[in-house]
């Protein structure tokens, strides 16, 4: 998707450091962290937000890889969010999970 941040982070337009990556999703830091630890959860395929999900097993691909990365990253206790729709905060309109941790 033209003009879309995440889907040009992962076509490698914009430079940054995946966390995570499989066939489903990748991770990355938040440009401006909210928490010590803030992660972006995001599918590969350019979904808007929760509402344009046609298959509900991508979110079963991103808890799972959300968990791998708690794993990895020693996270135990954390929120996740996500923000569906403008009028609730979301920014990027594309669909994202972030977690955070301190
Ligand atoms: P939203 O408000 O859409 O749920 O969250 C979007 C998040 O993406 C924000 O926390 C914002 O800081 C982050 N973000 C926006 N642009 C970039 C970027 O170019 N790189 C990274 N790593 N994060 C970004
Ligand atoms: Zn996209």
């Amino acid at each position: 998707m033209e003009n879309c941040i995440f889907c040009k982070i992962l076509n490698k337009q914009i430079p940054s450091e995946f966390v995570y990556e499989d066939d489903y999703c990748f991770a990355i830091n938040d440009i401006n962290p909210k928490a010590n630890k803030h992660i972006l959860v995001i599918p590969k395929e350019h979904i808007e937000s929760l509402n344009e999900i046609s298959d509900t097993k991508i979110i079963q691909k991103l808890f799972e890889a959300i968990f791998k990365i708690n794993e990895k990253l020693g996270i135990k206790a954390y929120q996740t969010h996500i923000n569906t729709g403008k009028e609730a905060g979301q920014e990027v309109m594309h669909l994202h999970i972030h977690i955070l941790a301190d």
